[in-house]
């Protein structure tokens, strides 16, 4: 089977954006919602256990900012670093349609005000998609590159329900199912994390195959880290929960990798820790290149590459639903 970059044994993100776009774009994460259904409990819901107060954010110490300054102040950086060109304002942080849809257009507007701006992506989950922000999307995705990422996490209940997410697999095929009949323009992606107790390699082999049922153009993968002040670091002091080795979610990876369809986009292969002062474990999860040049050199070790045990019956059925 081929796949669609010589250099790498996967199909990354930037590969697609380029194809897309004809040039490289970059992403200024900004961090403009200030909460999220789990952190408000609504409906008796509890922040997830592994989330620390920043809500995901890359870069929370800008949230205090605009978003005009949020954007400006991370472009200049980046064409100063990478002679960037092109951008994507990506919507990180928290829940980024927990509040009214005409929030999130203003923040469209101001941000579709750049001109190097060439669309958005917004960061959400399966259970906060009202009809006016698919409008929304919808209306953008006439114009410009509309991107969403849902965080999907897992696609096991029980994960789910130990994660304290709030909302169950169902509600995730959901929000796939309607965002892809409403918007088809959209560019789809979802997370997953691995690292869960009890999680098995065949866990990971099923994840793969589901996310090839549905019409989502590419994922995220993080491994399950422990931060301060997060639920799961009680976990790890009081010894229920222990992190993975890098060798073992290398090999999950590699799993989840080999049964994905190929033209499936990968955002990256592993969560990176930024704020190393809020890291209680893995150590590993801080260190980025060697994250990454690990996992890679596990794949090569391996001879294993995206798509390399993936059948396409095993997507049809279900991806013809969505058609
Ligand atoms: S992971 Fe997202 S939904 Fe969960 S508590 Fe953090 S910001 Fe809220």
């Amino acid at each position: 089977m081929k796949i669609r970059n010589p250099e790498l044994p996967y199909y990354p993100i930037s590969h697609f954006y380029r194809q897309h776009f004809g040039e490289k774009v970059y992403k200024i994460p900004v961090s403009v919602a200030q909460s999220c259904p789990n952190r408000e409990g609504l409906k008796g819901m509890q922040t997830c256990n592994f989330c620390d107060e920043w809500g995901s954010a890359a870069y929370p110490e800008i949230r205090h900012h605009s978003l005009r300054e949020q954007i400006v102040t991370t472009r200049q950086t980046m064409r100063e670093k990478y002679r960037a060109q092109k951008f994507l304002v990506y919507f990180q942080a928290y829940t980024n349609t927990f509040s009214k849809s005409q929030q999130l257009r203003q923040q469209f507007t101001e941000a579709f005000s750049f001109e190097d701006v060439v669309g958005a992506v917004v960061g959400t989950r399966p259970d906060c998609i009202s009809d006016a922000v698919l409008d929304l999307w919808y209306e953008t995705s006439q114009e410009r590159f509309m991107a969403v990422e849902l965080g999907v996490q897992s696609f096991d209940n029980k994960q789910l329900e130990w994660m304290r997410r709030g909302h169950l697999v169902d509600k995730t095929f959901q929000a796939v199912e309607r965002i892809s009949r409403s918007t088809p323009q959209v560019n789809l992606g979802i997370h997953l994390m691995f690292g869960w107790p009890g999680e098995t390699d065949q866990d990971v082999v099923e994840a793969a195959k589901i996310t090839n049922t549905l019409p989502v153009h590419n994922v995220k993968l993080h491994n399950l880290h422990v931060l301060k002040n997060t639920p799961l670091a009680q976990d790890y002091e009081a010894g229920s929960f222990q992190p993975i080795e890098l060798e073992d979610y290398s090999r999950r990876v590699m799993l989840f990798l080999q049964h994905l369809r190929p033209e499936i986009a990968v955002h990256r292969l592993a969560a990176l820790s930024r704020r190393s002062e809020e890291l209680i474990a893995p150590r590993w999860t801080a260190k980025k290149m060697e994250i990454y040049q690990g996992i890679l050199d596990y794949l090569r070790s391996h001879q294993a590459f995206q798509g390399q045990k993936f059948s396409p019956r095993q997507s049809e059925s279900r991806l013809a639903n969505f058609q």
